[in-house]
């Protein structure tokens, strides 16, 4: 036991550390040249660790493109390490879309603004200033810790942790969770303030539809046409009605919302439809966990009105409940029928992990520690982050950012979208939150 109250931590600098790291321009635009090095950013983390006497090390996946890793000793030795992980990347921003410039790290009317400030420079700030406080006023946390800065979360993590799983899975030997973004923030359902812990993630099969047919003369008989073809695929893939399947999250997730707020549950689609909605800011997020979603997101082919092409190609983005995979992927081949092709350019495995274990046990104390009132749930998320590429490795994943959000704030259009912004209250919530779930 530590003789430290976690919570006592002085948080007034987790704002600086955040705006410092918001002005360090990391935008990730994929394999485009305008991909900004993490390095800098990098370096910034590594020089602040220094400073209160830790030893991380940079290793660059290819030029610039830098994660950090520290590993902490714990106070019990016996138990398994613990993954804490932030990505240094962001979105791109584009200036004009904004009333504040993106890379500033302005501080105004009680945020910071700038990209990265909810995803997801803001936990990296706040690992910060905990790493610090616990060399500060001398405690440890009780897990062995394997704090990780991951590079190129945004793209993939081609060249960050999905790198490091690949090329030097030896870091994250011993343990046997992680935390990381898009869980622990609050909203509001009914009257009540409840948390959003992230225990899954849906897949990711991102494919490429390549209709072949029979070029010739635009003004001719045609009845392969492969314009026409992968048209009539795209609009297949594009109308097919996913069944609603709810997961294990998913189900607990919407029980809990009926219990707070009287809605019905039952499996009627406009019931679902009406919980969900009762999730405010957070529907977004919720709502496209209830199926698989498939959505067509580009379409080419041709380069003259009077050439009829002899292929056209197609993009769909879909994201699979987690554990049908490989059946939606059959599903999508026969929607698209004969002569179009199908390929995946990045397939993912989605997962499911439990919200009956000790580390959300432990989550839910630090939660209610500093808001009493909390009702704590678990949710899957649609999206992927870095716990993918460590579940290959057997280490079960969470999102776990806590966060304190005003009622009205809408969290969920923060991620990736303009005038990005954090409560500075929020961030001071989270550095204490999270200070007492690793003391723990
Ligand atoms: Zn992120």
């Amino acid at each position: 036991m530590n003789s430290v109250d976690p919570a006592a931590i002085d948080v007034s600098t987790v704002v600086d550390v955040c705006a410092d790291l918001i002005r360090i321009d990391t935008q990730n635009f994929g394999d485009d040249p305008r991909t900004m090095p993490e390095r800098p950013a990098a370096d910034y983390v590594v020089e602040y660790l220094k400073r209160y006497g830790y030893d991380p090390v940079i290793i660059e996946s290819k030029p610039g493109r830098a994660n950090v890793i520290l590993r902490v000793p714990g106070s019990d030795p016996e138990l398994p390490a613990l993954v804490v992980h932030g990505h240094l990347d962001v979105v791109p921003a584009i200036r004009e879309d904004w009333t504040v410039d993106p890379f500033a790290g302005e501080v105004k009317d009680g945020y910071v603004w700038g990209r990265g400030a909810v995803d997801m420079k803001n936990m990296d700030a706040m690992i910060l200033v905990v790493l610090a406080d616990m060399k500060i006023r001398g405690w440890q946390p009780e897990r062995e810790l394997i704090v990780a800065f991951f590079a190129d979360e945004e793209a993939g993590g081609v060249w960050g942790a999905q790198w490091l799983v690949d090329h030097h899975p030896e870091l994250f030997e011993g343990a046997t969770e992680a935390i990381s973004e898009v869980g622990g923030y609050s909203v509001r359902v009914g009257d009540e303030t409840v948390y959003l812990i992230q225990t899954g993630e849906k897949g990711m099969d991102w494919l490429t539809l390549t209709a072949h047919g029979r070029p010739g003369h635009g003004s001719q008989v045609n009845n392969e046409n492969a314009i026409t073809k992968l048209a009539s695929a795209i609009t297949r893939i594009g109308e097919w009605d996913w069944p609603i399947q709810l997961t294990d999250t998913v189900l607990t997730l919407l029980l809990k919302v009926s219990e707070i707020t009287g809605v019905p549950f039952s499996e009627d689609p406009k019931d679902l439809g009406a919980l969900v909605a009762e999730l405010g800011p957070a529907a977004p997020f919720v709502g496209a966990t209830l199926s698989t979603q498939a959505n067509p997101t580009r379409l080419g082919g041709g380069y003259k009105e009077n050439v009829i092409p002899g292929s056209a190609t197609g993009a769909v983005d879909m994201r699979p409940l987690p554990g049908t995979e490989d059946e939606a992927h059959a599903i999508i081949e026969d929607l698209a029928g004969e002569g179009v092709d199908v390929s995946s350019i990045v397939r993912t495995t989605g997962f499911e992990v439990s919200f009956e274990t000790e580390i959300v046990e432990r989550m839910s104390q630090a939660l209610l520690a500093e808001d009493p009132a909390a009702i704590i749930v678990p949710y899957l998320m649609s999206g992927g982050t870095d716990n993918k590429p460590l579940k290959s490795l057997g280490i079960n994943g969470y999102g776990f950012v806590p966060m304190a959000l005003p009622a009205d704030f809408n969290f969920s259009a923060m991620f990736h979208g303009n005038d990005e912004r954090i409560p500075v209250a929020s961030l001071e919530f989270g550095t204490r939150a999270l200070a007492r779930f690793l003391a723990s």
